[in-house]
């Protein structure tokens, strides 16, 4: 079976939808517009609606025909990003500074999508929860929903997200069983040395020096220190040292970032981040201290959700346009919040071929979701709740 017809009938409402929520985007935890108007859409279809979690969160509750307890759950994203649009169709962001640039208005549209089809045909027993979550970029909406309860209010078996790709042609989707991003950390270190005169530099101990030998030590965690084998990405972006020419400063600051997949790759990279940049330090004479904060955990699939999902993916758009090991990505997502307390499956939804509609990459300001994935991603979800909660005979 293809795509659903039923959805696919509907099409052009999802459009509209969708390029309503494009024209109002909303940045982390302001989601207010858009929570307003996913409630009253499920609303309007008899759906049980839950408002408040992680402030703007919206979580729908459609329990099928039969009598299981079972239950499951749909994640989508509402927020948009501080981006200008520079697109001028007629959709564009009516807000000045804000844009959905990573597709979430569409996540949302698809969502929608599925939850109107499953009010109106119920062909399945138990219960979906359908959970709209606010500030997926940066903010960590996905982890306070968790930590505020979402998944002792709402017990689901198996949880289940998606991402639109640009680069992939509509109608493929892509998976891969295990670690799919990456865990995203950040860090800061701090180096203290002498002030000087620069004329004098034996009279001082120079924090530029120091930051400078600490930014090439750095590299050897990816060359040396760390299997080659296992993916991992330590980048300072910020090196931050004195005000004018003529003086040795006391301090010097670097900041980056680290990419990593296992939690053994990422426990080693904050240990040793932190033992080469005061070590180093040491050597010169100066001391260094460094924060690690863990941001988001890496996305890891598991076994049985990724399985299911790959086989309602063919179902809907054809075995030979599914992959399903597809190569991780270094990029990040707060879905893994939601995979490090339920089991579940993240998959990439096709939006356009490079050079064609949707084919421009997320996060850039020419980027607009592809509404003729619409019917695939929310014919995807449709049936991947059919499928794992059927009704018996
Ligand atoms: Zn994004
Ligand atoms: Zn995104």
């Amino acid at each position: 079976m293809p795509i659903v017809n039923r959805i696919a009938a509907f099409h052009d409402d999802m459009v509209a939808w969708r390029r309503d929520l494009h024209a109002h985007p909303e940045t982390a935890f302001e989601e207010v517009r858009t929570a307003d108007f996913v409630a009253a859409k499920l609303e309007g279809w008899g759906i049980e609606v839950h408002r408040g979690l992680a402030q703007t969160g919206v979580v729908g509750l459609l329990r099928g025909r039969g009598e299981s307890q079972r239950a499951i759950g749909l994640r989508a994203d509402m927020d948009a990003l501080h981006i200008q649009e520079l697109n001028d169709f007629g959709h564009r962001s009516q807000v000045e500074g804000k844009m959905h640039a990573c597709g979430h208005d569409g996540h949302t549209t698809m969502l929608l999508g599925a939850a109107r089809y499953l009010a109106e045909t119920r062909n399945f027993d138990g219960t979906v929860a359908l959970i709209f979550q606010p500030a997926e970029e940066n903010e960590g909406g996905g982890r306070v929903m968790v930590e505020e309860g979402l998944f002792e209010q709402f017990p689901v078996e198996q949880v289940f997200g998606l991402h639109n790709m640009p680069g992939r042609a509509v109608g493929e989707i892509a998976m891969r069983q295990g670690p799919a991003m990456a865990a995203f950390d950040i860090f800061e270190t701090s180096i203290t040395g002498h002030g000087a005169h620069a004329a004098m530099p034996h009279r001082g101990i120079d924090p530029v020096l120091v930051a400078a030998h600490i930014v090439t030590a750095l590299q050897s965690i990816a060359s040396r220190l760390i299997d080659p084998l296992h993916p991992v990405v330590v980048t300072v972006t910020q090196v931050h040292a004195g005000d004018t020419w003529n003086v040795i400063p006391e301090q010097a600051v670097l900041r980056g970032t680290a990419r990593s997949f296992s939690r053994e790759v990422r426990d080693r990279v904050e240990a040793e981040i932190a033992r080469i940049a005061s070590t180093v330090a040491e050597a010169f004479g100066a001391k260094a201290e460094t924060r690690y904060e863990r941001r988001y955990p890496a996305v890891v699939n598991t076994r049985d959700a990724t399985a299911l999902a790959a086989q309602v993916a063919a179902e809907v758009v054809g075995g030979d346009n599914v992959e399903t090991d597809a190569p991780p990505l270094m990029g990040s997502e707060d879905f893994a919040y939601m995979l490090e307390a339920k089991p579940g499956c993240y998959i990439w939804l096709g939006n356009g071929t490079e050079g064609g509609p949707g084919g421009c990459m997320v996060h850039n300001p020419h980027y607009d979701f592809n509404d003729e994935a619409a019917v695939v991603g929310a014919s995807y979800w449709a049936r991947l709740v059919e499928t794992a909660l059927p009704l018996a005979g």
